[in-house]
């Protein structure tokens, strides 16, 4: 059990995020990120939980309906085959399931797949399903990811009647900002993903000179609008804010039994 007192402390740390959120906005590109923690400012996060709140409670909301492709999509899988994508793990081919239906399956502790191209901003479609045999609990059921420039998770979770940490939840940018929204259709059911993401900027020196943006949409219901990503989202610790450059797109493999499925995907860069 959690004590009260860090409760309230994260409480106030959203609180605090959220202002901070505004005045970023006012603030000159150059500033460096604001830590959504507030009152852990000084705590060095040593254990998961540090890292982890549980309200507020996003409002569940009803779903709409699936995208197609536009003309000038890179469309990355399309059910036929997984030429596309390597295992993340040894570069070799990706081996998750390609299944008869369209999608493909996360072969247990085979490990993520990611885009052999690699890609800066872009505008990203997909659609994933969770396991309608449930199997698992809070981060341990239907938990997968898409990384966006192999970094920042954008989190996929089986959320229905699976309460975890909120800012950990579905469409969560991972441990950094709380979706506005619990979208989830029933699991079993397929979901969409429609995400903006603009690529972060860093200078000669290897500082981060504008942060990352993201927006997104679950079933047709922003959950995220234009978060200012605070760094890698890391399950023990802080953001890191190394420079990079573009890279690929990543899904993740939980390395459990959480046996997530994907299908239509398809990329529009932006750069
Ligand atoms: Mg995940």
């Amino acid at each position: 059990m959690r004590r009260a007192s860090v409760y309230l402390s994260l409480g106030l740390g959203l609180v605090v995020m959220a202002c901070g959120a505004q005045q970023s906005e006012e603030a000159s590109s150059s500033d460096a990120p604001s830590n959504p923690f507030g009152l852990f400012v000084g705590e060095e996060p040593t254990t998961p939980d540090k890292t982890e709140f549980y309200e507020p409670v996003p409002p569940k909301v009803r779903p709409g309906e699936m995208g197609l492709p536009p003309s000038d999509a890179i469309v990355l899988f399309d059910g036929s085959n997984l030429e596309q994508w390597k295992s993340s793990l040894n570069d070799g081919p990706a081996d998750w399931i390609l299944n008869d239906d369209g999608s493909m399956t996360v072969k247990d502790k085979s490990g993520n797949i990611e885009t052999k191209e690699h890609f800066g901003s872009i505008q990203l479609h997909l659609e994933w399903r969770s396991p309608s045999e449930i199997q698992g609990s809070n981060q341990s059921r239907g938990n997968s990811g898409v990384f966006l420039q192999g970094l920042y998770e954008v989190q996929v979770l089986d959320n229905n009647d699976n309460p975890t940490y909120v800012n950990g939840q579905v469409a969560s940018v991972y441990k950094q900002s709380v979706p506005l929204a619990m979208a989830s259709v029933p699991s079993g059911e397929w979901n969409s993903y429609d995400i903006i993401y603009h690529k972060p900027e860093f200078n000669e020196q290897g500082e981060k000179t504008k942060s990352a943006t993201v927006t997104v949409l679950h079933n047709g219901v922003l959950v995220q609008d234009h978060f200012e990503i605070l760094g890698t989202t890391e399950y023990i610790g802080w953001p890191k804010n190394n420079a990079h450059g573009d890279g690929p797109l990543i899904l993740q493999d939980h390395m459990d039994e959480s046996r997530v499925s994907y299908r239509n995907i398809w990329i529009r860069p932006l750069d």
